[in-house]
């Protein structure tokens, strides 16, 4: 393996036919939950006897940090962890750590339901990472339990967010999917527990992702709804964005309460800026999140090839890749049969 490498002009110039350059990757660790949220991973398609990929399928630690160190030698700048639930990896915090000693210092994130921070909160600091989302579509105990599927407690994600908050992971930023006629009256409930926290809440358009949520447009809540109903009870203006290719549109509370967000993936598609890539647990990777098809990383790295090869192939990859699915959305009629589902990508 040859040794790496922070980008190198050539690589900074890594951009896809829409001039989009490779800068964030999200890495699935795991494609298991211990939720089963019905937009997401619906028990009846997902039983507790179904066969989620074995362990040995999944890219162990060691090839998480090369294919990483591969990413960041072609300008990848932001690293998230995701899922599935990433916390039910029990070797979370190796990955963590060996993630958090890369050369070119990335931006290191966790994306969690939050429901096992309060085990692992301290180590997964203690580890490396930097910052944590944690999501949360609701505070009200009852539509809380049915938008996990029943599996969880949103006393057990507050708890595990006071553990993420006293381990220094900050700022926490608080994902919710809002569903018109499921969670929508949490949208008000959710702006005011965390106004003032420091901690920032998103709120995040429902997307017809994947195959198995009933996604109709009529259940999209689109963002500007849900700025007029807050801004009309705590007005808001609009926060620059932080950088280039920001998928959360900010605003800050005029009283000085902090920040909200909105991502407007439905109503407002932002492919012109996406520059994200997602792999697999399995190491596959995906150049949208509505691809169907996913390339064969760990096929690369599991054989002889070298640094090399790999990284060719992510170029190769990167340079082909024309995804806009979200700005075509509302031109064409499209079928979700084949699409990767969320848990395998993390969103
Ligand atoms: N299990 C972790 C969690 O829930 O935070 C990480 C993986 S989960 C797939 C990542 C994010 O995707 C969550 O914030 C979840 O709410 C979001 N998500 C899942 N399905 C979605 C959908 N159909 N539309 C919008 N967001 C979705
Ligand atoms: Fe699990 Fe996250 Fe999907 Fe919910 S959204 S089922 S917590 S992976
Ligand atoms: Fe990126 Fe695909 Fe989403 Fe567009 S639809 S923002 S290309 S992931």
């Amino acid at each position: 393996m040859s040794a790496v490498a922070v980008p190198s002009a050539e690589h900074a110039a890594l951009v896809d036919r829409l001039a989009r350059p490779l800068q964030d990757l999200r890495i699935s660790v795991i494609d298991r939950c211990n939720f089963r949220c019905p937009y997401c991973m619906p028990e009846e398609r997902y039983p507790r006897d179904h066969a989620f990929m074995a362990a040995a399928q999944r890219l162990k630690p060691e090839e998480i940090e090369r294919l990483a160190r591969l990413f960041v030698g072609l300008g990848v700048r932001k690293l998230r962890l995701t899922g599935g639930e990433p916390l039910l990896r029990r070797d979370l915090p190796e990955i963590i750590s060996r993630l958090a000693a890369l050369p070119g210092a990335p931006d290191l994130a966790l994306t969690s339901n939050g429901v096992l921070l309060t085990r692992d909160a301290a180590a997964l600091a203690a580890a490396g990472l930097q910052r944590i989302t944690i999501s949360l579509d609701a505070l009200d105990p009852q539509i809380f339990a049915a938008m996990s599927g029943g599996r969880g407690r949103v006393e057990d994600v507050l708890g595990g967010l006071r553990h993420a908050a006293a381990a220094g992971l900050s700022p926490i930023k608080i994902n919710c999917v809002v569903q018109r006629g499921i969670n929508e009256t949490e949208v008000m409930p959710l702006v005011e527990h965390f106004r003032g926290s420091g901690q920032i809440v998103r709120f995040i358009e429902y997307m017809d992702v994947g195959t198995c949520n009933r996604w109709q447009a009529s259940a999209v809540v689109p963002s500007r709804e849900l700025l007029a109903q807050i801004h009309a009870r705590y007005p808001l203006e609009p926060v620059d964005p932080a950088y280039r290719g920001e998928v959360a549109e900010r605003y800050r509370f005029l009283d000085g309460a902090g920040e909200i967000g909105f991502i407007s993936s439905v109503s407002q598609p932002f492919c012109g800026h996406c520059t994200r890539a997602r792999v697999s647990a399995d190491g596959r990777l995906y150049t949208c999140l509505f691809a169907r098809e996913g390339q064969d990383l760990r096929a690369l790295i599991r054989g002889d090839q070298g640094d090399g090869a790999v990284e060719a192939m992510i170029e190769a990859i990167w340079r082909k890749r024309q995804d806009r699915y979200s700005e075509q959305r509302q031109q064409a009629q499209p079928t979700r049969e084949g699409r990767v589902e969320m848990y395998r990508i993390g969103g």
